[in-house]
């Protein structure tokens, strides 16, 4: 899950915070801020809808405020639905715009995002639990899964699109080839496939964080590692 800086509240032509009649009013500053993909299966949208982290059914207070907010697909957001998340369990979750949500969980060829056993136990559970929460281990065979989610499908189609452009990089390594496989990835989404199967490739990692709008370069070390996040669990 890519790690991402929503920043401040957006501020009107007098430099005073946007105060957001509607909280869909919003959505095209999360699009410029932090590009429009889904904040947690990374699927690039069609159609960004605001998200609210918190609830509004949970946190009515939450509804209009910057800091509640990212994007999401249909299917992480019906997948959250209305389960609890409040101030009372935000924590027992990790967060794309608070934590270094790249540490949490592992990418693998043709299954779903599983938990990094290397984390400490409370890490883990955390880990597992922001999967079920959104839904992301939903796979075929998995007993929530619908036939209309196809996540797990895009996101191996993206494993696919990523090795074969790792494999053209290897026999013809120009920027201009870099540059064409930057494309494809912004285009297709997944940026943790893509930062997966290009893990012993430095350079395209950071360009991979440069070029996915508003991805924490503070989650990185300047070897494109990731590192805790100031603040974050994790
Ligand atoms: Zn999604």
């Amino acid at each position: 899950m890519r790690p991402v800086k929503r920043g401040d509240n957006p501020t009107d032509s007098n430099g005073n915070p946007v105060d957001f009649k509607e909280y869909g009013d919003a959505r095209d500053d999360l699009i410029k801020r932090i590009g429009d993909y889904c904040s947690y299966c990374e699927a690039p949208l069609l159609a960004p809808a605001v998200e609210h982290i918190q609830p509004k059914s949970k946190e009515a207070a939450l509804e209009k405020i910057w800091s509640n907010f990212l994007l999401a697909c249909t299917y992480c957001n019906s997948a959250k639905g209305n389960k609890t998340v409040d101030a009372s369990n935000l924590n027992d979750y990790f967060w794309a715009d608070t934590d270094n949500t790249f540490r949490a969980f592992i990418y693998e060829k043709d299954r779903a995002p599983q938990v990094d056993v290397s984390l400490n136990a409370t890490n883990q559970q955390l880990s597992n639990s922001t999967l079920e929460l959104i839904g992301l281990d939903r796979e075929p065979l998995h007993p929530l899964l619908t036939k209309k989610d196809r996540r797990w499908e895009k996101r191996i189609e993206a494993w696919g699109k990523a090795e074969r452009a790792r494999f053209n990089l290897s026999r013809q390594a120009t920027d201009s080839m870099r540059d064409q496989i930057i494309d494809t990835a912004t285009s297709t989404g997944f940026w943790s496939v893509w930062m997966t199967v290009f893990q012993d490739y430095v350079d395209m990692r950071r360009r991979l964080i440069n070029a996915f709008k508003g991805t924490s370069e503070e989650c990185f070390d300047h070897n494109t590692q990731p590192v805790q996040r100031a603040g974050g669990k994790i």
